[in-house]
């Protein structure tokens, strides 16, 4: 199952040499920087991905530390037709995007650069930090950006859409990218930006790694108070119900009028237990000690446990969400998106637990359920900062709702048994969005799954502008054939 499904990421690739001569030739270039299957530093590279099903057999890793490093890399691949992949945090779950069987794998670690420019608010981030990392460096500063909400995730977000605790007044993860720095498939290096290959910029927001490999992200942060409010709300059964209505009302009217809240409502179901749970993130960008009212019902619902505090450490909230994500389990996320309804989330939630429980002889088997809202004021602020290319542009005055599908167990033998039946379940409550009228058509990159069209979801328009775009930067297409993952269509 794992083969096929990397077989379907690298779909395209029959022309590219599945050959250990990319490594000999990388390594003449960079002799200490090339890790073979049979060193340490290639099995600790290896164990960097969240997912099991993402740990292959790449013939080499390579870690370079600079920019040139980089850029004579990506023209060997290109010159000798090598499969290669790009990693940063490793938590695609997506086998064959980030990793690869027999080609090379350019580990981006190295690349540590966290500098704040106080005069214009930008980050200098190298694609090699974590969350944490990168929110560190700005708490000392009473400063935040638009990165996502687990400590441990990776740069990778700020290539597909990026959900995070801003997004309400900010707009998306990739919307505040000011400039990516890009290393072309020709090894060229350019800056992409409004003002310097614009075309370019606006087609990586939401194109991932169709052009280039990022080796460094300017983004834009903003003032903070010196403390927020934050923390993490645990329920166990009693609080559900109370939770899909909350969750609803969030949608519809907390995130589009009271733009400083930020609120993550997760569904967990353990099989072990084969009870629910849910762990809610919330957050709220102002110095005050108590929840505005607008939040005050995630506290007020029957808790477990409430960690929501005065505090000057957005870091600190980031590593408190990620407990309990730690690598090396198999996971597979989908995701679809609807605008916000009452009824939807109420049918979808009862439909995954009904579903879940068919598996509870699977080993660690867990499954995770979210809805994380887009505003229409989100949406255009999408578009004042530039544009992206995720075509949510002309969405009816209406929230929109990512509907993250998550699951989680231990054995990768057992991956034939649940992944199709994954895939079917998810497809079948999208086609219920479809019947009753609320399905939009957008895929969110970030949590997609191999076999989803994540960029035919952008639109016709869209997919159009990204062709052109690949067609005018990297002309032999080799970021297209030599590279996994969500790719543009043929
Ligand atoms: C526990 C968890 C929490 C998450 N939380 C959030 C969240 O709060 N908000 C949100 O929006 N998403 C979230 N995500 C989804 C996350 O955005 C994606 O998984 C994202 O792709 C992770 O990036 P990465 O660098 O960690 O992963 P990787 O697997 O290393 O990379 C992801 C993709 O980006 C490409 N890539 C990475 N770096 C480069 C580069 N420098 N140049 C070119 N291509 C590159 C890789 O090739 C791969 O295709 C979460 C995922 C998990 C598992």
């Amino acid at each position: 199952m794992r083969l096929l499904i990397v077989a379907a990421a690298f779909a395209g690739l029959s022309s590219a040499l599945p050959t250990q001569e990319c490594c000999t030739l990388l390594s003449q270039l960079y002799p200490t920087k090339v890790y073979a299957p049979d060193v340490t530093a290639y099995s600790t590279a290896n164990k960097r991905y969240w997912s099991s099903t993402c740990s292959l057999k790449p013939s080499c890793f390579f870690e370079p530390n600079t920019v040139p490093e980089v850029s004579a890399a990506v023209k060997l691949f290109s010159q000798n037709n090598c499969k290669f992949s790009v990693t940063a945090g490793g938590h695609s779950t997506i086998p064959g995007a980030a990793n690869n069987d027999r080609g090379v794998t350019v580990a981006m670690v190295n690349f540590q650069q966290r500098e704040i420019d106080n005069s214009t608010n930008i980050m200098h981030l190298g694609p090699g930090n974590r969350f944490y990392q990168a929110y560190a460096e700005m708490d000392k500063y009473n400063k935040v950006g638009v990165l996502g909400r687990y400590a441990q995730v990776g740069t990778g977000l700020l290539l597909g859409a990026g959900l995070s605790y801003l997004n309400n007044q900010e707009g998306l993860g990739v919307d505040n990218v000011k400039a990516y720095e890009v290393v072309l498939a020709n090894g060229t290096v350019v800056t992409a930006s409004r003002t310097s290959n614009s075309d370019l910029f606006k087609a990586m927001k939401g194109g991932g790694d169709n052009f280039g490999v990022v080796t460094r992200y300017d983004l834009q942060l903003y003032d903070r108070p010196a403390t927020v409010l934050g923390g993490l709300i645990t329920y166990g059964e009693a609080g559900m119900a109370t939770l899909e209505d909350l969750t609803y009302d969030y949608h519809a009217n907390v995130a589009p009028n009271d733009q400083q809240t930020h609120v993550l409502p997760n569904w967990g179901y353990n099989a072990a237990t084969g009870l629910r749970e849910a762990f809610v993130p919330v957050f709220y960008n102002k110095d005050v000690s108590v929840l505005p009212p607008s939040l005050k019902g995630w506290a007020d619902a029957p808790t477990v446990k409430n960690t929501v505090r005065r505090t000057n450490s957005i870091s600190a909230l980031a590593l408190e969400n990620n407990e309990g994500y730690g690598n090396g389990l198999v996971q597979e996320q989908r995701t679809f998106t609807v605008y916000a309804n009452k009824q939807f989330f109420h049918d979808v939630n009862a439909l995954y637990l009904e579903w879940s429980k068919k598996y509870q002889h699977i080993e660690g088997f867990y499954t995770l359920h979210c809805n994380m809202p887009i505003t229409p004021h989100a949406v255009a602020e999408g578009i004042r900062k530039g544009g992206n290319s995720l075509g949510l542009a002309g969405s009816k005055n209406q929230t929109l709702s990512v509907l993250y599908f998550g699951l989680s167990f231990k054995n990768l033998a057992d991956t034939a048994a649940v992944f199709p039946a994954h895939d079917e379940f998810v497809e079948s409550v999208k086609k219920i969005a479809s019947d009753r009228g609320i399905l939009h058509k957008y895929i969110m990159w970030n949590y997609s799954a191999y076999n989803q069209k994540v960029i035919e979801g952008y639109g016709p328009e869209s997919v159009a502008f990204l062709k052109r775009v690949s067609k005018k930067y990297d002309p032999t297409g080799g970021f297209l054939r030599l590279v996994g993952g969500q790719k543009l269509p043929e």
